[in-house]
């Protein structure tokens, strides 16, 4: 039995996440519960699975929750996400917050000891240096949730990078994969906000639209996997069924294949190293029939070009391109920016960014508050 801690419950990743630990009542079990707002979803979670303990961010919202969870210690804010992060209880900490806040419980979840599964991946490419150090001195996992980075995972199987010619994120290509640039700027947040293989939450839907997504998962490969950027490659695979590959130095290729559903690779990392049996992901091959691949298109998503600059240059580049790319899916989702706008905000403020090598987590943090200041300019 695994005790897990879930932070940003009431979210698409959070809910699939409920889904598999009821898929599993013998293998694992809530210990903590966290959210942002959602008073109504949190107190129904927490009514059927009973944590030791949940928090919500804001705390007069928390407040609501203490006289309707009687014997479930109710917490709030920064401090609540931290307390449940390092709950000695808890054997794994899974971290879905959308955005920035999911870094200080990350760190201190792997400082208390405890392996943590990563599906928000603003955390390794703001810190991936720093996490991953972390990680090392302190003798825990860090185990990928991102679809993307649980199949390189599946397919390494404790290869070292040595062996690597190059790992393969697969993309879907979002939306707009045939869309031509000329009509880019007439892209609104209603067709940006339909993706074509995933159901997700609005910022990260955006995302797969410019292809920004894939770009931060770029990052998040690099460090999570010990690979440098230049052998991090995408492959555009709409059918999102091959959800990556490893290709060796020999040339043989390993991907990991599935028909789309974050609950198999959620549940891969809730129970690694064992695979537990569910029969909640079915994929016939002969249904599918075709499975077609292609180059991005480097020029019509510049999210690309940006991230790989981003990872190679390293230090607080890659946190100045995550915090910019979040004001700017803000002020689209806002209806304030353009679709095309979206890119151009993020190279501007890439452009004027004084890069720190090695930066320390306090560095990080200033970088991220800079790139937000200068993007709002
Ligand atoms: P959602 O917007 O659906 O959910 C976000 C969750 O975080 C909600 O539970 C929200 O609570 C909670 N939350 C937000 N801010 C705070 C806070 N300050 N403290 C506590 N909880 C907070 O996002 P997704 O589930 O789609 O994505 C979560 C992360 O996972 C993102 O980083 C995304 O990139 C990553 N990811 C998502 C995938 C997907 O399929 N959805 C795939 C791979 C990665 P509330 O509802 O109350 O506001």
């Amino acid at each position: 039995m695994k005790n897990v801690v879930l932070l940003g419950s009431t979210g698409s990743i959070g809910t699939s996440t409920l889904k598999v630990v009821e898929d599993l009542p013998a293998q694992l079990r809530l210990v903590g519960l966290a959210a942002g707002n959602n008073v109504e979803l949190l107190t129904e979670q927490a009514t059927r699975h009973r944590p030791l303990a949940v928090s919500l961010q804001d705390p007069a919202k928390a407040a609501e929750l203490t006289g309707r969870l009687p014997g479930i210690r109710v917490l709030s804010g920064n401090a609540g996400l931290i307390e449940l992060a390092t709950l000695p209880e808890a054997d794994i900490v899974l971290i879905a917050i959308v955005g920035t806040a999911g870094l200080a419980p990350a760190l201190a979840a792997i400082r208390a000891g405890k392996d943590i599964a990563v599906a928000s991946k603003e955390i390794l490419v703001m810190a991936g240096e720093i996490v991953m150090n972390e990680a090392r001195a302190h003798g825990v996992k860090v185990l990928a949730v991102d679809s993307e980075h649980s199949a390189i995972f599946q397919c390494l199987d404790g290869k070292p990078p040595s062996s690597v010619r190059r790992l393969i994120l697969t993309a879907s290509g979002g939306p707009f994969r045939k869309t031509p640039k000329s009509e880019f700027a007439g892209i609104t947040v209603a067709m940006a906000l339909k993706h074509p293989s995933w159901v997700m939450g609005r910022k990260i839907t955006i995302d797969s639209a410019t292809l920004f997504n894939k770009g931060l998962e770029m990052i998040e490969a690099r460090w999570l996997f010990d690979i440098e950027m230049a052998r991090v490659d995408v492959v555009v695979h709409p059918q999102s069924i091959v959800h990556s590959l490893v290709e060796y130095v020999d040339g043989s290729m390993i991907a990991q294949l599935s028909t789309p559903d974050m609950c198999l690779p959620i549940q891969y990392a809730l129970c690694y190293p064992d695979r537990q049996r569910s029969e909640r992901v079915q994929t016939s091959l002969a249904k599918l029939g075709t499975l077609t691949f292609e180059e991005p298109d480097q020029d019509r998503f510049p999210a690309l070009g940006l991230a790989r600059r981003a990872g190679e240059v390293g230090g607080t580049l890659p946190a100045v391109f995550n915090a910019a790319n979040e004001v700017a899916v803000d002020a689209f989702l806002a209806g304030r920016l353009s679709f095309p706008g979206i890119t151009e905000l993020v190279t501007r403020v890439m452009t004027q960014h004084r890069v720190v090598e090695h930066p320390s987590l306090e560095q990080i943090l200033e970088a991220d508050r800079d790139a937000r200041r200068d993007a709002t300019r």
